[in-house]
């Protein structure tokens, strides 16, 4: 039985208005070119919360030709990176004002739980702006010694219209982990939301405009990924793309931007990241984080710990303590406290995460509990608990991308390495020991983009974030997302008077 502290069947009102649905082309809200538009759902209940205007690519060309003429003619890039600083610092200052409403909206659109977007999803758009409005004016080239005698000297200059685009997991986390570093190097962008959470960058978008964000410089269309999103990867004069969703979408990306104009791609893409467990862990811990490395979100995170390899000698423990908790977790209404799994994201997705954990069984993996839907409207699944998962099954091998732990048996640590490395993916992983050298053996040995050492889903703005292998291409927050959005220019100038 399934604790729940609400019933699915009566859904509490959201506290929120939704106020702008058209796109924001050149400082205003705008129609679709064509006058179309298309539903976002409510995935508690799959009705129709608003219908959006659906950009195609004659709305990413107009976008494209705001976003150019604010880079050609500025002010963005010619203003001071003080003053560039300082909008980005206001618009911070403005999301924490309305934190509440823009965390309705995030929560209504995506099906997420308030409380997580209140408390900790909102407050990090916050505090990722001001970190990334703290470098604007502290990126500066250098001074090169070369061989002979000349001055050398690098520029780094903003690279140009930055196209952008974005997946539904975390809209604004995603919002800002693209249009932070973009703005802050002096480029202006033309963002691209996923079809299925639109909201909440809109409303964000008119506070940028609020904290005094010029015209053309951040432009936000709605719409499908095949018609907008491809429109904007091919564009001819956006200067760079960077995408964030599913690797096959990121290959389309790749070879869209190839066949154009050869603009420069970053990628953040899937994952099946291993959670390793060792004999000497302190397994209550290792049980809450696997089980938080899993199930945060709703099980729709790229860096989900999604394949937890637990050591023969804590198995039956760690199975029967993460099968409990799993069956603790409180499932319902995302708008009502205390409840920590609201709905997947869609009818597509929900029916692909049930598929995966027929797959499972059928598979003979030992399902521990879970395994169907929740209630009987919107996209609730129960959370789901395998056991005796073998490396070769589905539910070990394709991102799943919900409620679903798969638990593994390994025996010592050079099997699990190469286990937890036989994957096409490389986000994340996770590593539970006290042993200090176990941890440095295996934190080298994973080929992955983040090892989190026991600990899980620490999303510092300073710390890079981007995955080896088909996870994808660059590194995302930190120092390293800067280089995403400059270009380097040399400066070599002889000396008149190589005596001095
Ligand atoms: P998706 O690839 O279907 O969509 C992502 C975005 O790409 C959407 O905006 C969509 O409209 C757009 N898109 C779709 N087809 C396109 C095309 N042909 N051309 C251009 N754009 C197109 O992914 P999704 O299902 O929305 O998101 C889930 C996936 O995203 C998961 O695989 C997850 O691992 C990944 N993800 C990765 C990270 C990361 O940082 N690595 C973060 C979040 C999500």
């Amino acid at each position: 039985r399934f604790s729940t502290s609400t019933t699915v069947e009566e859904l509490i009102a959201p506290p929120v208005e939704i106020t702008y649905t058209k796109n924001l082309i050149n400082g205003h809200f705008v129609d679709a070119a064509s006058g179309k538009t298309f539903p976002t759902y409510d995935p508690r209940s799959g009705e129709v919360i608003a219908h959006v205007a659906e950009g195609n690519a004659e709305d990413i060309d107009r976008a494209v030709s705001a976003a150019r003429k604010a880079f050609d003619e500025g002010p963005w890039p010619k203003m001071t990176a003080y003053e560039r600083s300082r909008i980005m610092l206001r618009f911070a200052d403005l999301i924490e004002k309305h934190n509440d409403e823009i965390a309705a909206l995030e929560a209504w659109d995506n099906g997420k739980t308030y409380e997580q977007a209140a408390m900790l999803e909102i407050p990090m758009l916050a505090r990722l702006f001001r970190y990334y409005a703290g470098w604007a004016d502290k990126i500066h080239g250098l001074t090169v010694p070369a061989d002979g005698n000349y001055h050398v000297q690098t520029l780094h200059e903003p690279i140009g219209v930055a196209g952008q685009i974005i997946p539904w997991n975390f809209p604004l986390l995603m919002f800002a982990w693209k249009v932070g570093p973009a703005l802050a190097c002096g480029n202006t962008t033309v963002l691209k939301t996923a079809e299925q959470t639109p909201l909440s960058a809109l409303y964000v978008g008119k506070l940028f405009h609020e904290a005094g964000l010029p015209p053309g410089v951040l432009n936000i269309v709605s719409g499908y990924g095949p018609t907008a999103g491809a429109a904007l990867a091919s564009h001819m004069d956006v200067d760079k793309v960077a995408f964030t969703g599913s690797t096959g979408t990121g290959k389309i990306v790749l070879e869209l931007a190839a066949r154009s104009n050869l603009k420069p791609v970053t990628l953040e893409l899937g994952g099946k990241s291993p959670f390793i467990v060792c004999d000497d862990a302190d397994i209550d811990k290792a049980v809450e984080f696997a089980h938080f490395a899993l199930f945060f979100n709703q099980g729709q995170c790229c860096a989900a710990g999604s394949r937890t390899y637990v050591h023969e000698s804590v198995y039956e423990e760690f199975v029967a303590k993460a099968k409990e908790l799993a069956m603790r977790r409180v499932v319902g209404d995302p708008f009502k406290t205390g409840v920590e799994q609201g709905p997947q994201i869609d009818s597509e997705q929900f029916k692909r995460i049930l598929k995966y954990i027929r797959s499972g069984i059928e598979s003979n993996a030992t399902l521990e509990c879970g395994g169907e839907r929740f209630g009987s409207k919107g996209y609730f699944i129960q959370p789901t608990v395998f056991s005796n998962v073998k490396d070769d099954m589905l539910i070990a091998q394709d991102e799943i991308f919900g409620p679903v732990q798969s638990i593994l048996k390994f025996k010592d640590i050079d099997e699990v390495i190469r286990r937890a490395n036989a994957t096409r993916y490389g986000l994340t992983a996770g590593v539970f020991t006290k042993n200090i050298d176990t941890a440095n053996t295996l934190t080298r040995a994973l080929r992955a983009g983040t090892v989190w050492v026991n600990c899980f889903n620490v999303f510092d703005a300073a710390v890079p974030y981007g995955g080896y292998k088909m996870s994808g291409i660059g590194r995302e927050k930190g120092i390293y997302s800067l280089t995403n959005y400059l270009e380097v220019k040399a400066v070599v100038t002889p000396l008149e008077n190589p005596a001095w």
